[in-house]
């Protein structure tokens, strides 16, 4: 089987020859051709050399473009800050009110913010890997470019003010809600056209750490549906990624359509199995500080092997980190889950 074959297996949930291995794997690879950081969120081809070269070094499945979170909202008009080694941060909210929405413009993916980056990086990695290994796109969900655009802070309050039937502006709050849901959508339809074959939304700030169960359902959930429904079909596969204990909200992250769910390393993985993973493929989930950066390669490949024996029976699984791997960790580390998956097949 190639890297794709393994992976298309398994996000159908049918045979493969082992467990296929997915470490969310992005800036990090920066350091094996030794550019900056600034220069990586910037430059396409940096992005598809780092992932190439990572790719070769560790001989994963799965090489993933996504690296900072900004170059969408960017797009919406959001003034960043760039750092030589470190990922860009944001100046400041666009939006003082939200009635400003009615100003805003969804931006064109091939012309706007960053987007024009990634879509080279995929279209880099795509001419150089053809169909032997997965190309895993970038995307920003919807709840968090609204956050970025609105402002964390105020945007939460917002929502829990209408929640609490306080504030009168919820028509402004699905507004802004749709038309970053629409931004995701084109900028995801244009990694696939450029050659994706795991069109990847996160979105972080939805999670049941910010969020309640019911806020998701109300403010999330619906623009989740609609996004996947829009891109799914295609012949690529949809994966979701929200960051933290998500426990309560599973049911509701197995109803948005994404045909994958990351799980991150605060979760029971053996959990999500058994409740929603005859539904959706599973992603994860090594802690990527604790286990990725710290750890040795023998616990590595036990938690490795924890995963693989919580999730990987009956397919439907990948092997993966639960978040981003830090950008210092060993690159024996990712070794050791390509090493892992391979021994455990062979038991
Ligand atoms: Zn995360």
């Amino acid at each position: 089987m190639t890297a794709l074959e393994r992976v298309r297996a398994a996000c159908h949930h049918e045979p493969t020859d082992r467990v296929p291995v997915g470490p969310f794997a992005g800036f990090c690879a920066a350091r094996l051709t030794g550019v900056s950081l600034r220069r990586y969120v910037t430059d396409g081809q940096a992005i598809a050399d780092a992932q190439i070269a990572l790719q070769h070094a560790v001989g994963h499945d799965i090489v993933v473009t996504a690296a900072d979170t900004y170059y969408l909202a960017e797009g919406f008009g959001l003034e960043v800050e760039f750092h030589e080694n470190a990922l860009p941060t944001a100046k400041g909210p666009l939006l003082t009110d939200l009635k400003d929405v009615d100003c805003l413009r969804v931006p064109d993916p091939k012309r706007d913010g960053r987007m024009p980056v990634y879509l080279d990086a995929v279209r880099l990695l795509s001419a150089a890997l053809g169909d032997q290994v997965a190309i895993r796109g970038t995307g920003t969900g919807p709840f968090s470019i609204a956050a970025y655009l609105f402002g964390m802070q105020r945007f939460l309050m917002t929502l829990a003010e209408i929640e609490a039937g306080e504030d009168e502006d919820e028509r402004h709050v699905h507004q802004l809600l749709s038309m970053t849901a629409e931004a995701s959508t084109a900028f995801l339809k244009a990694q696939f056209e450029a050659g994706a074959h795991i069109l990847y939304l996160g979105d972080s700030l939805a999670s049941a750490d910010m969020i309640s169960p019911a806020m998701y359902r109300r403010f999330v959930l619906p623009y989740h549906q609609r996004i996947f429904a829009e891109v799914n079909g295609q012949g690529a596969f949809t994966l979701l990624h929200i960051c933290g204990d998500n426990t309560v909200m599973l049911d509701a992250l197995a109803e948005t359509g994404a045909n994958v769910l990351e799980i991150d390393h605060k979760m029971n993985l053996g959990l999500c199995k058994q409740r929603i993973g005859d539904r959706i493929c599973l992603i994860g989930n090594l802690d990527p500080v604790q286990t990725m950066l710290h750890g040795t390669t023998e616990d590595v490949r036990r938690e490795s092997r924890r995963c693989i024996e919580q999730a990987g029976q009956g397919g439907g699984f990948i092997l993966g980190t639960g978040c981003f791997v830090p950008y210092d960790s060993p690159l024996e580390n990712l070794r050791a889950m390509v090493e892992t998956s391979r021994q455990e097949q062979i038991k």
